[in-house]
């Protein structure tokens, strides 16, 4: 008896920190930038370039690909890693969502994580 309560408080934390970290998401909307963020070479190598930029689930058949605002696409930061913030160099790969952080309006608010 417990243990089982034990295990649901340890449960309930691991995911309020799992929300906190969603909601690490910049989240302003994009407006009329048509900016689109792209992945450094660590988070875009290989199958991870399919991973959503925000939750990191697979995105799957969704092609959304992420916008960035007015102040992250300002200069050269929009050449920053939309994951960690890393200058992506020469990586020309786009930052994509799955459908549940590009959803409808969302697809539409800034997925550069701060
Ligand atoms: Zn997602
Ligand atoms: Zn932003
Ligand atoms: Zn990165």
């Amino acid at each position: 008896m417990f243990n089982r309560r034990l295990f649901l408080i340890i449960l309930i934390a691991v995911l309020s920190c799992i929300c906190a970290y969603a909601a690490t998401r910049c989240n302003k909307w994009v407006g009329s930038t048509e900016v689109y963020g792209k992945l450094c070479t660590d988070h875009g190598f290989g199958s991870k370039a399919d991973n959503c930029a925000v939750c990191g689930k697979w995105v799957g058949s969704a092609k959304i690909y992420a916008k960035l605002c007015n102040d992250h696409a300002f200069g050269s930061k929009k050449d920053d890693c939309v994951v960690c913030g890393k200058w992506v160099g020469s990586s020309k790969v786009p930052a994509k969502l799955c459908s549940d952080c590009g959803f409808g309006s969302k697809a539409d608010n800034c997925a550069r994580m701060k």
